[in-house]
C-alpha cells in the first residue's frame, strides 16, 4: 500500500536528483492506479517529477509536463509497452502518450498530444 494512493508512493514519483520535488497530479495518479488495475502487475516509474534543472540534465522538453508533476514515464512489469499505449489510448483518452520502445510517457495536459519515437 502507497501513501498516496492503493499502490504508489510518492518516493515513487520523486526528482530522481534527490532534491526532494515529489508533487503529483492527482489525475495522473488515477490513471496510473487504473493501469495497475487493469494489467493486475507492477508499474514501475522510470521518471516522474523532475525540477528544471534535473529535466535539461537528461534533456527533456523545456515545457515538460515531467516539471509540474503530470507526467510519468512507466513500464509495467511483463507487459509491452505498445500493448501499454494502447491501453491508455482506448480507455484514458484525456491522456497525453508518447510511445518508446522500452517505456510509455503519460501526461495530462489540457489538450491531449500523441507521438512516437519508438525505433520501429
Ligand atoms: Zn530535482
Ligand atoms: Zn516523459
Amino acid at each position: 500500500m502507497g501513501d498516496i494512493s492503493m499502490h504508489f508512493s510518492r518516493q515513487e514519483f520523486a526528482c530522481r536528483c534527490g532534491c526532494g520535488f515529489a508533487a503529483v497530479d492527482k489525475e495522473l495518479n488515477d490513471v496510473l492506479e487504473d493501469i495497475r488495475n487493469y494489467f493486475n502487475t507492477p508499474v514501475i516509474i522510470n521518471s516522474a517529477c523532475r525540477c528544471a534543472t534535473y529535466n535539461q540534465k537528461v534533456g527533456g522538453a523545456q515545457k515538460s509536463l515531467h516539471t509540474r508533476g503530470m507526467a510519468a514515464d512507466i513500464k509495467v512489469m511483463n507487459i509491452s509497452a505498445t500493448i501499454v499505449a494502447d491501453y491508455i489510448a482506448s480507455k484514458h483518452g484525456k491522456c497525453s502518450i508518447g510511445r518508446y520502445d522500452t517505456f510509455t510517457h503519460i501526461d495530462v495536459r489540457d489538450i491531449p498530444t500523441h507521438w512516437d519515437r519508438r525505433s520501429r
